[in-house]
């Protein structure tokens, strides 16, 4: 028996569809994975590759609600798919990465915009633009044992009712298994970890009381209240 000399810190679990509860361990975001939204961005997808950063286990979030967040006047919605591993290791080729996913979500990587541009123009790390509190909403999981390896489909996000990102997941840069296998390459990966894997063109900020209905073809929708 441990002798913890504080409380243990709380895990998040997701959700997931058909019962049970997906323990969270780290959360892999991918960066400029689609074309259209990094030219939006003001970056060349032919010059520059997508990459990785991350966001903390604990910003996981189901509970349909957003908080707005402070020290910010520009929260980004961007809408995209999960992806959540039963297995890792390193290394991992490509053509067996899919043995290592358990299913899929839709998720919000909710980003502090302004503080964000701020760090990118000093060089500086993406952390408080992108890693703060419930910046991932992320909705129930659906098992791949019922819904498959998704390569296409429509990826669209309403705000209000209005239209704001209508992409296909085939507009991705970097498909599933090759991100397993690119970040297996730089850190031991594990049953826990999420990957949020880019987001289309159509980026905006929300204000609170916006509700934001994230859709992923196959995977239902889900719909994220900003309070
Ligand atoms: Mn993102």
């Amino acid at each position: 028996m441990r002798n913890l000399v504080i409380p243990e810190p709380q895990r998040r679990f997701l959700p997931v569809l058909g019962g049970g509860e997906f323990p969270v361990r780290r959360i892999y975001c991918i960066g400029r994975n689609y074309a259209d939204h990094a030219i939006e961005m003001g970056h060349d997808p032919n010059k520059e590759p997508p990459f990785f950063f991350q966001k903390n286990p604990e910003n996981a979030d189901p509970s349909g609600e957003f908080p707005y967040p402070p020290k910010t006047s520009d929260v980004h919605h961007e809408l995209e798919l999960v992806v959540a591993l039963q297995g890792g290791g390193r290394n991992i080729a490509v053509e067996r990465a899919l043995d290592l996913v358990f299913g899929y979500a839709i998720g919000l990587d909710m980003t502090r915009r302004d503080l964000q541009s701020e760090m990118k123009k000093m060089g500086r790390p993406w952390e408080i633009g992108k890693a703060f509190e419930r910046s991932a909403p992320i909705g129930p999981i659906h098992p791949a044992a019922q819904v498959g390896h998704p390569e296409k489909g429509r990826i669209r996000l309403t705000v209000n009712g209005a239209v704001r990102q209508d992409g296909d997941l085939n507009q991705m840069i970097w498909k599933v298994p090759e991100m397993i296998s690119y970040l297996s390459e730089y850190f031991d990966i594990a049953a826990g970890d999420l990957i949020m894997s880019g987001t289309p063109a159509g980026v905006g900020a929300v204000v609170r009381g916006d509700v934001m209905v994230g859709a992923i073809e196959g995977l239902g929708e889900i719909t994220v209240k900003v309070v």
